[in-house]
């Protein structure tokens, strides 16, 4: 029998492969043939007495590097004996191995991976002899072996029977779930209670749609607090537009609101309501008996531009614009006029939501955590407190403008 999934391993250090590939899970998906790993030796293609694999660099500095004719010429015999192979050369200078990538190449019948020692190889390799080059992390290790294992263990485990509970693999860190490729939540098991440190209760409690929605929960927790890099990204230029919606009932607060929007972003506000009138005297009001008159002001408005844009949605009573989808037809023009995509925040979620939402500000323990979670697959964030004022839904919104417009700042 094949194995499903082969590696061809070319390293200056066959044994290193060998000795770790050993033990463990791998080890087993190599005896039942799942997955196969074959190591060649540079060294067997040269044809010195020293069998001389490096040579000093071009152009003078420190250490050696790996030639090129030993490199291709153990390329081809493998290439010839076994067939051809996805070619990946492992080093610091490529884009970063991850999750995506293991599952991208857990495809592919057999991936090739060449490990550099010294200075590397004679980039000649890189340049005409391979596929993808592709770094583990950005660090530099003294060979690619390490490089090349971590590499076979994320791509094996991934393949089917190599784990013993297929199960295992799902809802992991990194892997694409419904809301992204998160951190996972917390494991704990026995004993329940351990020097007063205890298990969450909600784990014993055998109620299994609480359950997930704690697990959920804590995954977004702990994304969003030790991997903020792994918030979905967007390229928010400076004339962003920003549109928070507003459920029917935060009308009484909307003046509120908007001042204490207007303290805390240096954006200039404005209120787009479809009738009636709105607390705020000090804003940009644009009001706007229907749809059509509404297109026009804003497009009227393009010399003051509002950047942030309050859309009251509401069934709730007269001032409010009816219709969630109206929001996306404001989207369309303001992305058609300034070239961009606007940012949407929809503060709380009401009954019908809206698509092509970037931010939810949602209770993430009550029961719209679902939707809430299916919303953020084109979110941008999730927050876990429902603020109860005005001014606390002010300043989640003012947080999270700075936050889209600046990903990488705290
Ligand atoms: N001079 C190289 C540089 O500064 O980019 C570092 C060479 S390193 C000492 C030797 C070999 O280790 C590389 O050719 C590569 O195969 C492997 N290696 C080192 N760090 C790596 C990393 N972060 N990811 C993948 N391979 C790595």
């Amino acid at each position: 029998m094949s194995a499903g999934l082969t590696f061809e391993v070319f390293t200056l250090f066959p044994a290193a492969i060998e000795s770790f590939l050993a033990g463990g899970l791998i080890g087993k998906a190599l005896t039942q043939e799942l997955v196969a790993v074959h190591c060649t030796d540079y060294r067997d293609f040269t044809h010195d007495r020293h069998r001389t694999v490096d040579d000093t660099p071009y152009g003078g500095g420190a250490g050696m590097v790996i030639k090129i004719e030993p490199v291709v010429a153990a390329l081809e015999a493998v290439t010839e004996e076994r067939g051809p192979m996805h070619r990946i050369l492992v080093t610091p200078s490529a884009p970063r191995f991850d999750q995506r990538a293991a599952e991208r190449l857990a495809k592919l019948p057999r991936i090739g991976l060449l490990c550099g020692r010294y200075e590397g190889i004679d980039d000649r390799v890189r340049e005409s002899y391979v596929d993808e080059c592709l770094s583990i992390g950005d660090f530099v290790l003294n060979g690619g072996e390490v490089a090349a294992l971590t590499i076979i263990e994320a791509v094996a485990r991934l393949r089917e029977g190599v784990l013993g509970n297929p199960d295992s693999v799902v809802g992991e860190s990194f892997t694409l779930a419904d809301h992204g490729p998160w951190l996972e939540h917390p494991h704990y098991t026995r004993p329940v209670a351990y020097r007063g440190h205890e298990v969450p209760k909600v784990l014993m409690s055998g109620d299994h749609r609480a359950i997930g929605q704690w697990r959920a929960e804590e995954a977004c927790r702990r994304t969003w607090a030790l991997r903020p890099d792994l918030r979905p990204r967007q390229s928010v230029g400076e004339r962003l537009a920003c549109v928070a919606i507003l459920p029917g009932q935060a009308q009484d607060v909307l003046g509120d609101l908007l001042r204490c929007l207007r303290q805390k972003t240096d954006l200039p506000l404005a209120v787009i309501c479809k009738r009636g009138a709105v607390e705020g005297a000090e804003l940009v009001e644009l009001r706007a008996r229907d749809l059509k008159e509404l297109r026009r002001r804003v497009r009227r408005s393009r010399q003051q531009a509002p950047q942030v844009v309050a859309l009251v949605d509401g069934r709730s009573g007269p001032g409010c614009v009816d219709e969630p989808s109206l929001l996306l037809d404001l989207l369309e023009i303001r992305a058609g006029e300034e070239g961009g995509r606007p940012l949407v925040l929809l503060v709380s979620l009401g009954e019908e939501l809206p698509q092509g939402v970037d931010a939810v500000f949602a209770p993430l323990s009550s029961s719209p955590l679902q939707e809430g979670l299916e919303l953020a697959q084109s979110a941008q964030m999730i927050e876990s407190s429902q603020p109860k004022t005005a001014t606390g839904v002010a300043t989640l919104v003012a947080a999270a403008i700075r936050r889209l417009r600046h990903p990488q700042s705290p």
